[in-house]
């Protein structure tokens, strides 16, 4: 289901304009990031969509018809929404407040729990902890139960409002690797909002960075916003690291994945080839930490006998994380892990480096 916004202009009763002739199309399917700073424009933007915010001027098509055509408190229901600190009921458990929709929809009582149920599962929480309260929750497992909320309005339109911007980093990628993964099972149409570039180009298919006064700088992917900044505005926005972030939509498949010698830890290691680096690993493959050349290990190993490793590069995951996972490496081998997180090679980054450079939609140079 496609979104059109046709010349849009919301001018609020003070006189503010907070979106100034915003013309975009939003494909079915995909997931469209609105980025830009504070200010411009964006959350005003969303809620257009579903009315929670009447434009002053232009119109919005939501697959193919006005929005102005559907009675409003219908189409806010029938819409996912998702905003900062989830916006879940407090006095509510966790399992009643993702049925809240499918009740207000007129499902019965049985049927929208079994629902939330699934819906949790969906988001990856456990069934446990649907008997809870949203502040018995951590930041990250709110915002999945805001996610299975939206996503219970069983619509093919999704509007997130910063959803992961009050979380700590690290959670904040692990959601927007969930909301990746959901994405490429669902296939809905998402409208995304965040004032963090490097979000933007991580979940967007198209990237829309609006400047202050509710102006559209540049729509395109995040390769086109990225290598070709239309103006100052936006390349000062998308900063200098640009060639860095174009890395999170180049794939690592081309970077062969080497073998390593490996040490379980707990067994006792055989006798080192002269110069090389190990990789210890638990009973079920995980890496634990290296083993340096040349070093005497007295009887069994010992995760007290390692070097602590680099970050490691989940395969199917975008090239960064390689390039990532080799320069963070002490043995200057980053370690592939499979979907279990359990190694199975060795890239250095020079092989990675030689699959940036000769890669079409490289991002170096200007
Ligand atoms: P963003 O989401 O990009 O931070 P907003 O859409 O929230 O931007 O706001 C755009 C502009 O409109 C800002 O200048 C903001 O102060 C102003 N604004 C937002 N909501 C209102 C309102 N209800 N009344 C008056 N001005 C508003």
């Amino acid at each position: 289901m496609g979104i059109e916004f046709r010349d849009v202009t919301k001018k609020y009763p003070d006189g503010t304009i907070a979106v100034d002739g915003l013309s975009l199309t939003v494909e079915d399917g995909t997931i469209t990031v609105l980025v830009g700073p504070s200010g411009c424009g964006k959350t005003t933007s969303l809620r257009m969509i579903n009315r929670m915010v009447e434009p002053t001027s232009g119109t919005i098509l939501l697959d193919g018809k006005d929005v102005r055509d559907s009675d409003a408190a219908l189409l806010r229901r029938g819409i996912g929404y998702v905003i900062q600190h989830a916006g879940l009921f407090p006095h509510r458990t966790v399992l009643s407040n993702v049925a809240t929709v499918p009740l207000l929809s007129g499902w019965d009582r049985r049927k929208a729990r079994t629902r939330a149920a699934e819906l949790l599962e969906i988001v990856g929480l456990p069934a446990e902890l649907g008997a809870r309260y949203p502040a018995q929750l951590s930041g990250g497992q709110q915002q999945r139960v805001g996610v299975a909320r939206a996503l219970a309005a069983d619509s093919p339109v999704l509007l997130m409002d910063e959803p992961f911007s009050a979380v700590d980093p690290v959670v904040r990628e692990g959601l927007q690797d969930e909301l990746l993964r959901l994405q490429s099972q669902l296939g809905k149409t998402i409208v995304f909002v965040t004032h963090d570039i490097d979000e933007a180009v991580r979940l967007g298919d198209k990237v829309a960075v609006l400047r202050v006064g509710g102006r559209l700088a540049q729509y395109g992917t995040p390769s086109e916003v990225l290598r070709h900044p239309v103006d100052d505005f936006v390349s000062g926005f998308v900063g200098r690291d640009r060639g860095y972030r174009g890395l999170s939509f180049v794939s690592a498949a081309e970077v062969p994945i080497d073998k390593v010698p490996t040490v379980r830890v707990g067994s006792v290691p055989d006798a080192v080839d002269e110069g090389q680096w190990r990789l210890a690993v638990n009973e079920v493959g995980e890496p634990r930490g290296w083993l340096p050349p040349s070093s005497t290990v007295d009887g069994e190993l010992r995760e007290s006998d390692l070097v602590a490793g680099g970050s490691l590069h989940h395969q199917g995951n975008p090239i960064r994380g390689a390039l990532d996972a080799a320069l963070s490496s002490p043995a200057g081998l980053g370690v592939v892990v499979d979907e279990a997180g359990r190694a199975i090679g060795v890239m250095t980054a020079r092989q990675v480096l030689d699959v940036i450079e000769n890669h079409p939609q490289s991002v170096g140079g200007s």
